[in-house]
């Protein structure tokens, strides 16, 4: 349970057993993910893992061939209207009318949804630094990835999905702006999926994570969880080793001696236990980082 964003409410996202092939690839193969209605949730993954398929699922971009998705409790493929006026969505190509001027998005944007508030639009306009009569051909990267934040933000649907929302946007609106207005998205109860393969902005701004490798689901759980079930512990023991005493949930170690790190799987009760077994007490014992997390899973 996320006790950040306790919900009573249906999943606003349930996916079950959904595969999806391309010819030879499979670039979703079996995957069931439920996401909580209120909060953000991040969906990681490297180049090619599958991210982009699954939101195009969510969306009824593509069809589930095997499995099923749900958005609000309904099927986006057969109820469209119903699903996707409540989603803003940022794809991940920025597919923007290049002919548009900026103010004209936003006005053509505003009448597919009836929600949309010009003063918040205003506001976004603003603080994305977007000038209204530059026509979006000719915008940089970085200027179309904010309009096309501000048109899937200004109808304030209660599901917002980014993808990679933070490509092509330079390091300071990615972290002052774009993580506030996701951070408060979620603190208004409404739900924001993002994919991201820059696990380090996942980490400060997702309450829960999935990983995806290969079109295969390799976790989700809470960000608190995924911290308490994988630490970096240092072991001292009362005579030097020349190898590292093995330590049941460890997948990579290092140092020497009388002291050794282990990177682990296991929460900090049952390492401390493991390390009594092995004649060693824990003298450090911290959360990895969510990169390391995501190299020791993909590595299985
Ligand atoms: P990225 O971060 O690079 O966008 P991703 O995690 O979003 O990656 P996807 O775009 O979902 O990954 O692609 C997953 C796999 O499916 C890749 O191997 C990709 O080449 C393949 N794929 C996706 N769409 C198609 C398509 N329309 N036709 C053929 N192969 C596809």
């Amino acid at each position: 349970m996320n006790d950040a964003y306790p919900s009573s409410a249906p999943p606003c996202i349930e996916v079950s057993r959904l595969t999806r092939r391309f010819g030879a690839t499979t670039a979703l193969d079996d995957v069931s993910l439920t996401i909580p209605t209120g909060g953000v949730f991040g969906l990681i993954g490297a180049n090619g893992a599958g991210k982009t398929t699954l939101i195009k699922h969510l969306l009824g971009m593509l069809r589930a061939e095997q499995g099923s998705v749900r958005i609000f409790g309904q099927d986006p493929i057969e109820n469209p209207v119903g699903v996707l006026g409540r989603i803003g969505y940022l794809s991940e190509d920025r597919d923007l009318p290049d002919w548009m001027r900026v103010h004209e998005l936003m006005s053509y944007t505003q009448a597919f949804f009836p929600n949309w508030d010009e003063r918040y639009a205003e506001e976004l306009r603003e603080a994305l630094d977007l000038n209204p009569n530059a026509r979006i051909k000719t915008l940089s990267r970085g200027q179309r990835a904010r309009a096309g934040l501000l048109s899937a933000l200004a109808h304030r649907p209660p599901l917002l999905v980014l993808d990679e929302p933070s490509s092509g946007l330079d390091p300071v609106v990615r972290r002052d702006i774009l993580s506030a207005i996701i951070r408060t998205i979620a603190e208004e109860g409404r739900t924001v999926l993002f994919s991201s393969h820059l696990l380090d902005e996942v980490e400060r701004v997702a309450d829960r994570v999935a990983m995806i490798n290969q079109g295969r689901l390799l976790l989700t759980a809470t960000m608190d969880e995924v911290k308490e079930r994988n630490r970096r512990v240092t072991l001292r023991f009362s005579q030097a080793h020349e190898r590292p005493p093995a330590l049941v949930g460890a997948f990579s170690h290092s140092g020497g001696g009388y002291e050794w790190t282990y990177l682990c799987r296991g929460e900090s009760d049952q390492l401390r236990q493991a390390a009594g077994a092995i004649g060693a007490t824990v003298v450090d014992d911290a959360a990895l980082t969510l990169d390391e997390i995501f190299v020791s899973q993909v590595a299985g």
